[in-house]
This record gives C-alpha cells, structure tokens and sequence, in this order.
C-alpha cells in the first residue's frame, strides 16, 4: 500500500491511489504502452503506488526501441554514399545496425550531422548545394505531419538536394498484433496522447472494442496515469469496455486537418518491420510516387532488408511485454546505458535505460 507520509511530502494524489487499491479486486494486466509514461510509473515504484494485483507490463512505445537492425543497414548504407550528409537524431547514432551504425560510420569519417527535426535538416540541405542531405525520419505517426510539410516546403521551393529515409511506424497495427496473442492476457491499454494518431483518433477505439480490451488515453503525469489506470480497471469491473480520451474534444483542429491533408499528400501505409515484433501490414509510410525524389530509400537504390540483431539481447520480448528489462541475462551487466547491446538501453525513454536508470541511479 502507498506511504502516505512519504508521498504527501511529494504532493501526491494519494486519493488516487487508495481509489485505485480499493478498485482492483481482482488480477489484471495492463500494458502501458508509452515509454515516457512508464518512466514516470518508475519514479515512484519504491513508494508501491499499485495494487499488488494489477500488472504493468511494457509495451513497444518507444520508437528509437522498435527500430529494426535492417533499418539501421539502409541508413548507413546511405550515409556512406560520396556526398552525403546524413542528418539524424542523436539517440539514433548509438544503435546498432548488423554490423556498424551511424556511429561508427561518422567516426569512420561519414557526414552524420545531429538535427533536432525535419525543418533543421532542409536548412542544412539550402547550406549545402554541392551535398545530398538525407534525414532519417523515425518516431511514431505524431512525428509525420512534419516530415510530410518538410517535403511538401522542399517541392515548393524546388530544393532537389534533400531526400528522407522513411522509418516512421504507426502503433495501431503492432498493437493490434500483439493483442491477437491470447498468452499476453492483456486487459487495458494505458496509451499516452502524443502516440495517437492525429489522422486516425478512433484507431484505439477500434483496437480496444476488437480485442475487447479496455482503454485509455492520458497525459505524461502521475496523476494522468493513475486516473487512466482508474478508469481502465472501472472498465473491466463494469464489463463496458471503452476508450476514455480527454484529448477526444481537440483532435479536430484546423492544425489537426491540415496536417491530416499533407499526410495523405505526401505518405501512404504499407507492410514494415519492427525489431521484436516482425512484419506488420499497415504499420510503416512510405513516399508517394509524384515526390520520389524526396524518397531517399528510391533515389539510393537501397531497400530495407532484414539485418542480424545481436542475439543476446532480448528487446523482442521486453517490446512484447513478455519480460520486464532486468530480467534479461545482460541488463547491467554487459549492456549499460555507456555500453547499450540493444536500441532499447540507447534512448531516454527506452525500456531498458528507464529501468537502467532507476536501479542504478545513472544513464
Ligand atoms: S538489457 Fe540490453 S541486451 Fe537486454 S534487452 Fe535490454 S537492450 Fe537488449
């Protein structure tokens, strides 16, 4: 049960964790999806916030986690090409790829330049005419609307010199198929309101009435969190399955069309990779015909090819729920947030350095 005295001094919503303590009567399994959201859950697992019946397991939320060693070999691939300047996100340097990654090529002497979205990369594209500037798009479906305005801002300004490497993945599908796996036994789905899809709001109500799963979508805050975990275990209780979404009333913006309107101008959903969860129909976007030159995957002639991930390393089922990150033979031992094995150790919000960092104190 919570320490009150403990929690107080932390202005904690202890009511809600009585209520929550009050409600489970019964074992359930909830996955929370987010990486960012089981971090914050993380902070306060000493002070035991949640029943001892109700269990979290991890979800693939992380999208730096779920990226796909072949992935990884097409980046580098490119990024070796004469005249390119790979521009990427930091954390994506450290992961491994079959054999090198954007890391080791850029110690190797490749152009690898760290950018913090889509936008810096075109600047460098217009600093650099005698270069091809190629960026590796990677997140989850929130990160595509401005990927497809860079590219729609490069055709109108005729900029030829800047192409992307589509990796973006959206979360519906894998989840889907990760929930046809009756051995998971998953209850809830706690997902977190920057992983919804801006083009798609009811793709988790969808998801939770075919699974017959309960769910809810929150904030990054503990508050947030435990008032979704209320709300998905007063689901299962009443047998109502449905999907609660503060969020539900502002996802019809004019920001929210317009970026619906350049997604669909510029991307189209097809069958891509997940490290740990295989080939999912429907989870990947790629360049539509009309703008291939912006299509680096295209214009390098390169294609996304299955790549050898380290076998000792068991991402797959940390991704899956199906192992929390210190029961892997490796966590903190030969893989460390210094020295990570797998992509899950390398981002902030990646699974194993959240727990990497609670344990030991460090990333
Ligand atoms: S601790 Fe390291 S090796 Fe083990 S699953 Fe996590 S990233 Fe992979």
């Amino acid at each position: 049960m919570a320490s009150p005295q403990n929690l107080s001094e932390l202005q904690f919503p202890i009511a809600l964790v009585d209520e929550l303590h009050e409600l489970v009567d019964r074992p359930i399994r909830v996955m929370v999806i987010c990486g960012t959201q089981t971090r914050a859950l993380l902070k306060y697992s000493d002070e035991d916030i949640l029943p001892e019946d109700l269990e979290i397991v991890t979800g693939p939320g992380c999208s730096i986690c779920v990226m796909p060693a072949g992935h990884i070999d097409a980046f580098v691939k490119i990024g070796r090409q004469p005249d390119v300047i790979t521009a990427t996100c930091e954390d994506l340097l450290r992961v491994q790829g079959t054999k090198e990654s954007l890391g080791t090529i850029k110690e190797k002497g490749a152009l690898v330049e760290v950018v913090d979205s889509p936008m810096e990369a075109l600047d460098l594209a217009r600093k650099n005419p005698g270069k091809i500037v190629v960026f590796t798009a990677v997140g989850f479906e929130g990160a595509a609307p401005d990927v497809a305005e860079t590219i729609l801002e490069a055709a109108s300004e005729g900029i030829d010199n800047f192409c992307v490497i589509p990796s973006i993945r959206l979360l519906p599908p894998s989840l889907d198929s990760l929930m046809s796996d009756p051995e998971l036994n998953i209850r809830g789905l706690l997902c977190s309101a920057h992983i919804q899809s801006i083009t798609d709001s009811q793709a988790y109500a969808d998801l939770a009435r075919q699974h017959h799963l309960s769910c809810a979508v929150v904030g990054f805050g503990i508050r947030d969190i435990l008032e979704g975990l209320i709300s998905i275990v007063k689901q299962i209780r009443s047998e109502k399955p449905v999907t609660t979404n503060p969020f539900n009333g502002v996802v019809q913006t004019e920001e929210t069309i317009r970026n619906s309107r350049m997604m669909s101008e510029v991307f189209f959903a097809v069958e891509t990779d997940w490290r740990g969860l295989g080939s999912i129909e429907g989870s990947g976007f790629v360049i539509r015909d009309e703008l291939s030159i912006y299509d680096a995957i295209k214009r390098f002639n390169v294609r996304f090819i299955k790549g050898q991930e380290e076998i000792k390393c068991q991402c797959a089922d940390v991704l899956s729920g199906r192992l929390t990150p210190d029961e892997c033979p490796s966590f903190g031992i030969s893989c460390t947030s210094k020295h990570p094995i797998g992509p899950c150790m390398v981002a902030q919000e990646g699974l194993c350095a959240s727990y990497f960092r609670h344990i030991f104190g460090r990333f």
